[in-house]
């Protein structure tokens, strides 16, 4: 079986690798689509995500759906045929986090794609990828792998939702419209929002927004002057999601965000001091909270996906052979063209 292979930035090779044999509670699943994140264009274009550099060879992506073709003993789960959404998290279920019910805070998490620890936890880009029951999620034959492989970004969405408490009514602030603002947008509305302003300093990332249903989009490279009007009083946002990892956008947020409200960081802030205007966090009472990855969030996202509730087929907009893998993920990089890129092993 082939699978995409990262030695250093820019140098994704398409490698044959050999299957180990199924271990008790383990499935091997016929790869079906994957989608490329923000980390595995770091890891491709850097040769690494922040202070995690690839050291080694790593198999990239964690947005997967496939078939189960195969299932280890003592398997009760899922059978031979399943479609199948994966859950690329495998927590300890033993740690302080894990006993809280926050997994996805696991002080040993095994998750696909990452260069954080060595040996690298390897990804999920792979024709035939061995998984353990529990992070298989059934969805209907008649769920789309592109469709089941959006669960893990949606999953980061609906958690990032989840973080910013009842949205019923709201009036929502999200910086950053590529595809983890855009599905925020989805996610926010599901839980109530009355009203979604979404900003991005491009216009094709914000015309895919208002597909999916924000209320106002603002460029702020061409009209920055469109979020002033949101500072008046001291800001009229109930809840700002920052989903760019942009300094200046959580500048935004701080002003634009009414005394009392919330800011939910979802983007990965740079390295470093930043010097952001923290003083405005004491007189407004705002609440400042981070968001990372999801825990019951990913079964949440399933069955919104699964039942046409939540509709993220604009967000897709390309899918390439992993014979393509470098077009695929120049692509992925191309915010004028492209949001949601996947990969295919078609034959
Ligand atoms: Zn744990």
């Amino acid at each position: 079986m082939r699978a995409c292979v990262l030695h250093a930035a820019k140098d994704l090779r398409l490698e044959e690798r050999r299957s180990a044999p199924l271990q008790a509670g383990e499935v091997r699943l016929r790869f079906g689509a994957g989608g490329i994140c923000g980390s595995d264009l770091h890891y491709y274009f850097d040769g690494r995500v922040g202070d995690f550099a690839v050291r080694e060879p790593l198999i990239l992506g964690h947005e997967v759906a496939g078939e189960v073709i195969e299932t280890g003993a003592g398997v009760s789960r899922v059978k031979a045929g399943d479609r199948v959404a994966v859950n690329p998290s495998l927590p300890c279920w033993q740690c302080r986090a894990c006993q809280a019910g926050r997994t996805n805070l696991c002080a040993r998490m095994t998750f696909f794609g990452s260069a954080a620890v060595m040996p690298h936890i390897q990804g999920a880009f792979q024709e035939r990828l061995t998984v353990h029951e529990s992070q298989c999620f059934v969805v209907p034959a008649a769920t789309p792998f592109a469709i089941a492989a959006m669960a893990e970004p949606l999953a980061v969405c609906l958690h990032a939702v989840q973080r910013a408490g009842a949205l019923l009514g709201a009036h929502v602030l999200i910086t950053g419209s590529g595809p983890i603002g855009a599905l925020t947008c989805l996610a926010a509305r599901h839980a109530g929002a009355a009203r979604i302003t979404i900003t991005d300093l491009a216009d094709p990332p914000l015309a895919v927004a208002a597909r999916v249903g924000a209320d106002e989009t603002i460029n702020i490279a061409r009209a920055a002057g469109q979020i002033e009007r949101y500072k008046a009083d001291r800001g009229q946002f109930d809840v700002a999601f920052e989903a760019s990892g942009n300094p200046k956008a959580l500048v935004t947020c701080l002003d634009c965000t009414r005394p009392g409200g919330r800011i939910v960081q979802l983007g990965m802030l740079p390295q470093g001091e930043l010097g952001l205007p923290l003083t405005k966090l004491t007189p407004k009472e705002l609440d400042l909270v981070g968001t990372f990855r999801f825990h019951d969030a990913f079964g949440l996202a399933v069955e919104a996906l699964v039942s046409g509730r939540l509709d993220v087929a604009p967000i897709l907009t390309g899918t390439f052979d992993a014979r393509e893998r470098d077009a695929a993920f120049a692509a992925a990089a191309d915010r004028e063209r492209h949001m949601k890129v996947q990969l295919v092993f078609d034959g």
